[in-house]
């Protein structure tokens, strides 16, 4: 077995802190990465204080890994030593059903392994994330990261960046359309940022003024307040898309409204309650409510690539790894552009 040490959190209710367990031994397909980055997502913290429920402790979280290899099983063919590698939400699947055929093994219909608070699919083997010096994935889960982008920023394009890249794609989204985006932190930052080097218009959609600023520098081209009768009026009928990232309670009808004929309302945020919808809302216009689930492996390969030819990454803060708990406490607060990443060379 392989050492390794990390920071977890030992229950629901206790801060996180140093840890150390042991991962598996590098097997033939495998690849070690010692981690340089790890990024900081919101659900760590839903996962880490058991709010989703079926929480696996102790719990090392961290799904936006970039690091280096270290050492490749005696099969591995697309990584050696010296490389950069990433790791994003999933590290396996039953690689046998239609999903995974397809390359889309986050709809696995059998069981897909979470990079951690999961077990692998031997059913009980559980598995830890990146917030740790080291991790063993098969390659078929391990993605080639370009030396062309500072790492910091790539990190969370593992989860922020796939979960709404995937579903830009998946909606050809193109120029001529009209994109919203509906919270503008880890995942709404990323948003904006593709769906304006896809060539769409992209609109802002916040309740608060002071953002407008920021999302224009992100590459917004509109902002509208949706505290602002007026401004709602101007966007009534008006947008293709709305990429929905808010995870707080909030009234999606009133955004329904604003989709054209056809229009497409994808969820990417989970509220604490189900939204009451008004089917009259949807009718009248043809619109439809969708949600999307971060990205296969395939496709999470061909975002890296794209953002490294388009030059794109996100906007981080980068953290030391025992200031974990306080950067938990500021995200709840939205205090963050817009992304925490961990400097693992800190643990
Ligand atoms: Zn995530
Ligand atoms: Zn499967």
């Amino acid at each position: 077995m392989i050492q390794s040490k990390g920071y977890a959190a030992q229950n629901a209710k206790t801060p996180l802190g140093p840890f150390n367990f042991q991962r598996r031994d590098v097997g033939p397909h495998d690849v070690m990465i010692e981690i340089l980055y790890c990024g900081v997502c919101h659900s760590d913290l839903h996962q880490a204080r058991d709010e989703w429920g079926g929480a696996i402790f102790p719990m090392v979280p961290g799904h936006e890994i970039v690091g280096r290899v270290t050492n490749v099983g005696t099969q591995v063919k697309n990584f050696k030593v010296g490389d950069l590698a990433g790791v994003g939400c999933l590290v396996d699947s039953c690689r046998t059903c239609s999903s995974c055929k397809e390359g889309q093994e986050q709809y696995c219909e059998v069981h897909w392994v979470g990079t951690y608070n999961s077990v692998e699919m031997d059913g009980k083997t559980p598995t830890y994330g990146g917030y740790s010096n080291n991790i063993v994935v098969d390659e078929k889960f391990t993605l080639r990261i370009s030396d062309k982008l500072p790492l910091e920023g790539v990190a969370p394009l593992l989860c922020a960046g796939i979960t709404t890249y995937s579903p830009l794609r998946q909606w050809k989204v193109s120029k001529g359309h009209r994109v919203a985006v509906l919270g503008l932190g880890g995942l709404g930052h990323m948003a904006v940022k593709l769906a304006a080097s896809m060539g769409a218009e992209v609109t802002v959609l916040s309740t608060s003024p002071s953002k407008e600023a920021d999302a224009k520098e992100l590459g917004a081209h509109k902002f509208v307040v949706t505290k602002d009768e007026k401004a709602l009026q101007g966007v009534q009928n008006y947008f293709d898309f709305i990429i929905d990232t808010v995870s707080a309670q909030h009234d999606i009808n009133l955004y329904i409204s604003m989709l054209r004929l056809d229009g497409t309302m994808i969820l990417l945020g989970v509220p604490p309650e189900a939204p009451q919808l008004m089917p009259f809302n949807l009718i009248f216009k043809r619109r439809r409510v969708a949600g999307s689930l971060i990205g296969g492996i395939a496709e999470t390969q061909e975002m890296l690539d794209y953002c490294a030819e388009h030059n794109i990454t996100s906007d981080v803060e980068v953290i030391a790894m025992k200031d974990i708990n306080t950067a938990y406490e500021r995200m709840l607060k939205g205090d963050v552009h817009y992304r925490f990443v961990i400097d693992m060379a800190t643990l």
